[in-house]
């Protein structure tokens, strides 16, 4: 018996509502709020009738605190659960704090705006200390740890497949398989379609900035950064088959860093096949991916949104996206002092998701474990005042719920290493 807020009602969010509906014995009621509050209506009028869950709707600025506060107070949520974008997770936290309410997103903050000097000159340092440029990571998010804990609140960061799922997998891997790791490497294959020359999966803004970012891996107690798309690896996956895959940045390491810290080498793996690679280098070559304004004819143009503009709105993707995605990680380490390997992974496929919430698979692995981290927290299996990374949380019931909800686990003990 609970009430969630959720902001945000784009292709995730789409996913997670739909999901939540589907257990309306604990997602009792939902309040639907977002920028655009006929996205909202029209998402409440599909699902009016199908399901138990009482479901209301509400226009918020989530970049606004003081919109946020009045919102929480008139609602009264157990859980807020931000699958906007990064740029508000800050706003939401806070607001989430002044009302006394738990709080849950999908991904690490970064800022809408990456010229802001005060923001600037915090992550140049950042830059320099920690040695990976990345525009998002988990500090300041970690900064409110103990504002969390005193208030008797709990945060739960990152919980969609990555980060979220992936961290799962390694505190499962940790906790049933290994008593000593030794290294991760996290593989994302998306063998989906769509059949467009280019589009992205997620959001194109927060999509295009991590994957032109430089790469970066964790390796004997440091972080190594290396030119974007600069490693490159071919991997048999099981389902999709031979794809090549580049070595990102991926906030989930940062954490990985810290509660394994045995591990020696940490890294993370994407697919990209060579169309969408080919668009990014000439859009980025041409300045179309720069988050700094310009002057056009006598507006203020930001490139990306503008290219956010163009390309195929993400959850439109779903009618026309074939094949599948597979995502896990695999380990290297030590159980009972005998060396072993094991990956453990997801599939996923495209036409199936479609088929049951009408979005394609990339929105489907993010908004079903948005559900069951909310499932988590609703139903008390995690219950922690402070804030977390699903890294520190109990694997085994978040696992047992994504398997039951879409995302069940497949596993070997003998998968091919990657070089
Ligand atoms: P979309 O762009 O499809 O949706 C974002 C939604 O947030 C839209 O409804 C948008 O409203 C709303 N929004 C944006 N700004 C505001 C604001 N200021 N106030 C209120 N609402 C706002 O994004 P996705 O659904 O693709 O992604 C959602 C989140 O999931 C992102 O944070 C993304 O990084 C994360 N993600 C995480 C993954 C993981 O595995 N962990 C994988 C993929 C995504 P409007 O309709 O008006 O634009």
């Amino acid at each position: 018996m609970s009430k969630v807020l959720v902001i945000g009602c784009g292709g995730v969010a789409s996913v997670a509502i739909q999901k939540c509906c589907q257990v309306s014995e604990v997602f009792t009621e939902l309040c639907i709020a977002s920028r655009t509050k006929s996205k909202c209506d029209d998402l409440a009028a599909k699902l009016i009738g199908k399901t138990q869950t009482k479901i209301t709707t509400a226009q918020v600025d989530a970049d606004d605190v003081q919109q946020l506060i009045d919102l929480i107070k008139s609602y009264q949520p157990d859980l807020v659960m931000n699958v906007a974008l990064p740029y508000q997770d800050l706003t939401i936290m806070d607001a989430c704090l002044a009302c006394g309410v738990n709080y849950m997103d999908t991904a690490n903050y970064e800022p809408e705006n990456t010229d802001d000097p005060e923001w600037r000159a915090i992550y140049e340092k950042r830059c320099k200390e920690e040695g990976f440029s990345a525009y998002f990571d988990y500090s300041w998010q970690w900064a409110y740890r103990e504002k969390f804990e005193k208030a008797g609140l709990m945060a739960l960061l990152g919980c969609g497949f990555d980060p979220g799922v992936t961290q799962a997998y390694c505190a499962y891997a940790k906790k049933h398989e290994f008593d000593t790791i030794d290294t991760i490497d996290i593989l994302d294959c998306n063998g989906g379609d769509h059949g467009y020359a280019f589009a992205t999966n997620f959001n194109p803004e927060v999509n295009l900035r991590e994957v032109s970012a430089p790469g970066s891996y964790w390796e004997d107690g440091h972080w190594v950064e290396i030119p974007a798309m600069s490693i490159k690896r071919e991997y048999n996956f099981d389902q999709v088959g031979d794809k090549d895959m580049y070595l990102l940045h991926h906030e989930e390491i940062e954490s990985l860093a810290q509660t394994i810290p045995e591990a020696k080498r940490i890294r993370f793996f994407m697919t990209f096949g060579q169309s969408y690679l080919d668009h990014m280098r000439c859009l980025e070559d041409v300045g179309m991916l720069s988050t700094s304004p310009i002057e056009f004819e006598g507006h203020q143009i930001v490139p990306i949104k503008f290219l956010k503009a163009l390309l195929p709105d993400p959850a439109s993707l779903g009618p026309r996206t074939k094949g599948k995605t597979n995502i896990g990680c695999i380990f290297t380490g030590k159980q009972d002092g005998q060396e072993k390997t094991y990956y453990i992974y997801n599939i996923c496929d495209h036409e199936e998701c479609y088929r049951e919430v009408g979005s394609q698979g990339v929105s489907y692995t993010t908004g079903v474990p948005a559900m069951c981290g909310a499932l988590m927290m609703l139903t008390g299996k995690w219950n922690k005042p402070g804030v977390y990374t699903v890294d520190e949380l109990d694997p085994d019931p978040f696992l047992d719920a994504l398997d039951q909800h879409g995302l069940p686990r497949s596993e070997t003990h003998h998968p091919v290493l990657v070089p």
